[in-house]
């Protein structure tokens, strides 16, 4: 059986020994995720290289997601190592003080506007919620607090204010110069971190266009105030990331759940794609099985019908990076099998707006209710195995295209299997041949099995797709009705 929700893998010094890296492709990754927040832009391009061709090595598609820093907010770095908070301490973040001249008392920021940010009364997270500090007073280039929950507290550590309101732009400068190493790599998605409106994502996908970039844009939504704007940030983007770290410690870990299962449905219902992201098998940093609540929590969001989990520490610098993957691979293909409710009132009210999407969704309808072995999309930018994807189905939708960009951009698409195919015929009859001998060179289906094929009069042309087509493998395929 294969798997329909896809594995998104944060590549890391972990998975820089070249085996860690085969074994995870091995493992079953779907998509490598870059994280900009470390390293150079040389690690960045090499690791992208590495990955793509040990992957072609394996006859694998992975894509990359490029995951810029955005404006997370860090201290800096202590003169003589961690220092240790203990409750009621007085502690200062200083915009004045030096990077590297932190000590039991102060630390210098990154962000030097923080200090016009806050006021008495706010609460600071630091290092994801796991330090909390209550400003006193703000004085000069000073933010005076008193600690509320203290601990361990070492350099380069996040900073974030509860409840949102930082004024920090969503692109740095840093983050500029990323995006065209991000266009240099190739990657398939742009991640934008703490966007608050649509023309972040806009914004960015100008710069990443004008670099030479043909990835989709990613929006990862972490700040509290992104939620008051979803929908048009949603729409300005052709993936989000339900970035649970860094949203959670602004809105509070208890209002993620419900807040998942909404950005789940609204992204499938707006047609875009939905990651999930952050902690899903934390424990397997430093143990080689997940721990039950981590296992119920993949489920779920599988349940919650995500395109994507993902993994971050456990694969960029835990111990176990392919056996997170193993675990996550059983515990998706698990819960998908506990199909939900089959009634569907996706988009029900609503018209269509071109040819090619009502024939992804008379697709899905027949198909599902026809009972098919496998879905065929002959397709130049995947476009119809999106629209099709956002369907509750069990049928594996192939998208099969002669384009390596729409194979790699695919990857991320729930239930989408991406297949090399070059149309090299005019005769429908003889491509729906060629269609079903590569489905079954590939196991995918046998004789007797029914197989609905998408595709447009004219091959090569985007938005082209006009027709749906149902065979039977096996039988003489008839030329279709307009020959
Ligand atoms: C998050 O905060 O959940 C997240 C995915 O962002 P990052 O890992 O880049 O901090």
């Amino acid at each position: 059986m294969f798997r329909r929700t896809k594995i998104l893998a944060t590549l890391g010094p972990a998975t820089d020994d070249p085996k860690v890296l085969d074994k995870i492709i091995e493992a079953g990754v779907d998509v490598v995720r870059i994280n900009f927040s470390h390293g150079t832009a040389e690690e960045h391009l090499s690791r992208a290289e590495k990955l793509r061709s040990r992957a072609r090595a394996f006859g694998r598609q992975v894509g990359v997601l490029a995951d810029l820093q955005g404006p997370k907010i860090r201290i800096e770095r202590f003169r003589d190592g961690p220092i240790e908070l203990g409750e009621g301490d007085e502690f200062t973040f200083d915009a004045g003080l030096a990077n590297g001249d932190g000590d039991q008392s102060k630390v210098g920021i990154s962000y030097k506007e923080l200090v016009d940010d806050v006021k008495r009364g706010d609460n600071l997270l630091v290092d994801d919620g796991r330090l909390v500090f209550w400003v006193d007073h703000v004085e000069d280039k000073e933010i005076v607090c008193r600690v509320v929950v203290g601990g361990k507290l070492s350099d380069r550590k996040g900073i974030n204010l509860q409840g949102g309101g930082l004024s920090a732009a969503a692109l740095s400068e840093k983050d500029k110069n990323d995006i065209k190493t991000a266009a240099e790599m190739g990657a398939d998605y742009l991640a934008v971190s703490f966007p608050v409106c649509a023309d972040d994502i806009h914004l960015a996908r100008k710069l990443f266009r004008e670099a030479g970039g043909h990835g989709g844009l990613v929006a990862k939504i972490e700040r509290a105030e992104a939620l008051n704007c979803i929908e048009e940030i949603i729409e300005a983007s052709d993936v989000i990331m339900i970035a649970r770290g860094d949203l959670g410690v602004e809105i509070g870990d208890a209002a993620l759940p419900p807040i998942q299962k909404r950005l789940i449905s609204l992204g499938r219902t707006m047609n875009r794609v939905v990651i999930t992201a952050t902690q899903m098998m934390e424990s397997m940093i430093e143990n080689q099985i997940p721990t039950r609540a981590e296992v119920f929590d993949v489920a779920n969001a599988v349940l919650d019908g995500t395109d994507a989990v993902m993994l971050s520490a456990e694969t960029a610098a835990g111990k176990f990076p392919a056996k997170a993957i193993i675990a996550m691979d059983r515990i998706c293909r698990e819960a998908e099998k506990q199909r939900q409710a089959s009634q569907s009132d996706h988009r029900i009210h609503t018209e269509f707006k071109y040819i090619d999407e009502a024939i992804a969704m008379s697709t899905m309808y027949t198909a599902n209710h026809l009972k098919v072995k496998a879905i065929v999309a002959l397709t130049e930018s995947g476009s119809t195995t999106l629209w099709m994807s956002r369907i509750g189905s069990g049928i594996p939708i192939f998208a099969f295209t002669g384009h390596v960009d729409t194979r790699r951009k695919v990857t991320l698409y729930r239930g989408v299997v991406p297949v090399s195919f070059d149309i090299t015929t005019t005769d429908h009859a003889e491509l729906n041949r060629e269609v079903v001998d590569e489905l079954k060179r590939r196991g995918s289906v046998r004789d007797g099995d029914l197989v609905v094929i998408t595709k447009g009069d004219l091959a090569g042309v985007m938005g082209g797709t006009n027709a749906m087509k149902i065979v039977k493998v096996g039988d003489l395929i008839e030329p279709d009705f307009d020959e």
